[in-house]
């Protein structure tokens, strides 16, 4: 019996272009399935778990919800503490996963429902549209050059515009467009059809429709990250996300970013002009238990640092001030990164929280306190960025359910045992890393996505000993 099942190839009586093409699953079949393994979530955490168990010898299906891996990294720019390229850094994995004899990449998918027990679980997944055959894709770029439709990229987020086609970044893994059909004039209207005419091979489909599939695999890594607290809607006190020149650090990343819309200026997303004096407030939305988060985020202190730095290095001129509670850099060379910004290119940090941040003219208007001096702060600024909180990413409660596994009342995965079992849950055989068990960074992300592949492989050859001694 193939294990893979195409549940809904066929659509009253029509044949149906099933949007996944990459990834072959003959490879994926060949083995018994437990030496299987789903990692959910294709970040730095998903991809260092999947690329692990492929070398140990186990195939791996990794299932990414968006059209292509590599998570919340790729879009940073340079990563404290050593400040190197994000890019370099991620893109030799990305290729790595998108190449490796053992990982088969399923983007644009989710996973629906869960049956079995630990070695031999099925996995419904949903595979969602992309309106692009990516088996008759060549990813030429054609399509993204000719299509008329500009705007929000969810990859550029407010730092940049896209086409209603388009590839998540240029490094893309898979490097295929998908459209957006929130903004694509043909699917929203009826007219244009441009990137169809234009596409050499045919390979636009507005009819493609969302199909699932069926997956058996011996256990299940869950990676699905986080996501940014959304202070536009709950933080009238900042503005509300309706002052264009107060950002969060995300996008902040995009305007650093050298293949950012901006080529790494750091202009005013208003008018374009050089941004000559920036704040910084750090625990946005985090460390508020009466109003909003009660936990700390982790990486704010460490990315705001480094954004002070990156501007500075850019804009020599430049004037920061940075807001805080208090510095948490517990990290490996964390402290000394935090100090050098300080000593080193002059970041004035003013110690309490900025109360108010509002429109004033041309400038925008910080208010706080300094909690040292005791004095009230008001500075006028070009631009202010908001280290907002790390939440879980959308949709965890819901795949905990499917999963069997817990969330805590912030949303993030709840470990077996917070100090001796981080890495698994409730389900045995069903294992969490990275940041959808709570905020961390990189590095810390990455080793817990080994550490599940460990413990994967662990259950596995234990189930096979089990089995072959029963026998
Ligand atoms: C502004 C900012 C700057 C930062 N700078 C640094 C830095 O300089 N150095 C550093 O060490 N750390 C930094 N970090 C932290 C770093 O981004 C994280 O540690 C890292 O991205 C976590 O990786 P992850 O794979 O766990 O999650 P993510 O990167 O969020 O990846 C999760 C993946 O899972 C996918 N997914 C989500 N839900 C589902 C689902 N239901 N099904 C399938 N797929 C799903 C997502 O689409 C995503 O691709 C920064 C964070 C922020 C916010
Ligand atoms: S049909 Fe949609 S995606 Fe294609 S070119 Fe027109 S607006 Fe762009
Ligand atoms: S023009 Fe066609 S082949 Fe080229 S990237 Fe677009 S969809 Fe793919």
């Amino acid at each position: 019996m193939g294990e893979i099942v195409e549940l809904n190839s066929v659509i009253d009586g029509e044949p149906v272009t099933c949007a996944c093409a990459l990834g072959d699953l003959t490879e994926f079949e060949s083995v018994p399935v437990d030496r299987r393994v789903m990692v959910i979530g294709g970040g730095i955490t998903g991809i260092t778990a999947a690329i692990d168990l492929g070398n140990a010898g186990y195939q791996v299906m990794m299932v990414e919800r968006l059209p292509s891996v590599g998570g919340r990294m790729l879009q940073l720019s340079e990563t404290f503490p050593t400040l190197d390229c994000a890019q370099c850094t991620l893109t030799p994995r990305t290729v790595e996963s998108g190449q490796h004899p053992k990982v088969t990449l399923k983007t644009s998918c989710e996973v629906e429902e869960l049956k079995g027990e630990p070695g031999d679980f099925t996995v419904t997944v949903r595979q969602k549209v992309t309106y692009v055959d990516w088996n008759k894709c060549t990813g030429c770029g054609t399509c993204i050059q000719k299509c008329p439709s500009k705007g929000i990229s969810l990859f550029e987020r407010d730092a940049g515009r896209m086409t209603a086609i388009y590839t998540l970044s240029p490094q893309a893994v898979p490097n295929k467009p998908f459209i957006d059909a929130d903004r694509c004039r043909y699917l929203t209207r009826g007219k244009c059809g441009v990137c169809a005419k234009s596409c050499p091979v045919g390979a636009i489909d507005y009819n493609q429709q969302e199909s699932f599939f069926e997956a058996r695999v011996g256990a299940i890594i869950v990676a699905t990250g986080f996501d940014i607290y959304d202070w536009k809607n709950k933080m009238p006190e900042y503005g509300g996300g309706k002052i264009p020149d107060v950002i969060d650090g995300l996008t902040m990343e995009r305007y650093l970013s050298a293949s950012g819309p901006t080529a790494g200026k750091i202009v005013r997303p208003s008018d374009g002009k050089e941004v000559k004096e920036i704040v910084f407030i750090q625990c946005v939305g985090s460390r508020n238990p009466e109003l909003h988060k009660s936990y700390c985020s982790r990486v704010c202190c460490m990315y705001t640092a480094k954004h002070a730095r990156l501007y500075k290095h850019k804009v020599h001129d430049g004037q920061v001030y940075v807001f805080y509670i208090d510095i948490r850099s517990t990290g490996k060379g964390y402290e000394q990164f935090i100090q050098q910004s300080v000593s080193e290119e002059e970041i004035i940090y003013i110690r309490g929280r900025a109360a108010k941040v509002f429109q004033n003219g041309d400038q925008i208007t910080v208010q706080g306190a300094d909690t040292l001096s005791g004095r009230k702060i008001e500075i006028n600024a070009d631009m202010v960025v908001l280290a907002a909180a790390m939440v879980p990413n959308e949709g965890a409660q819901e795949l905990a359910d499917i999963l069997g596994i817990k969330c805590n009342d912030d949303g993030f995965f709840v470990e077996d045992n917070y100090k001796l079992s981080p890495i698994e849950t409730g389900h045995q055989g069903i294992y969490i890393a990275g940041c959808c068990q709570g905020s961390k960074d990189i590095a810390d992300s990455s080793a817990q996505g080994s550490a599940a592949a460990s413990k994967v492989q662990v259950l596995l050859s234990s189930l096979r000993r089990q089995n072959q001694e029963a026998v």
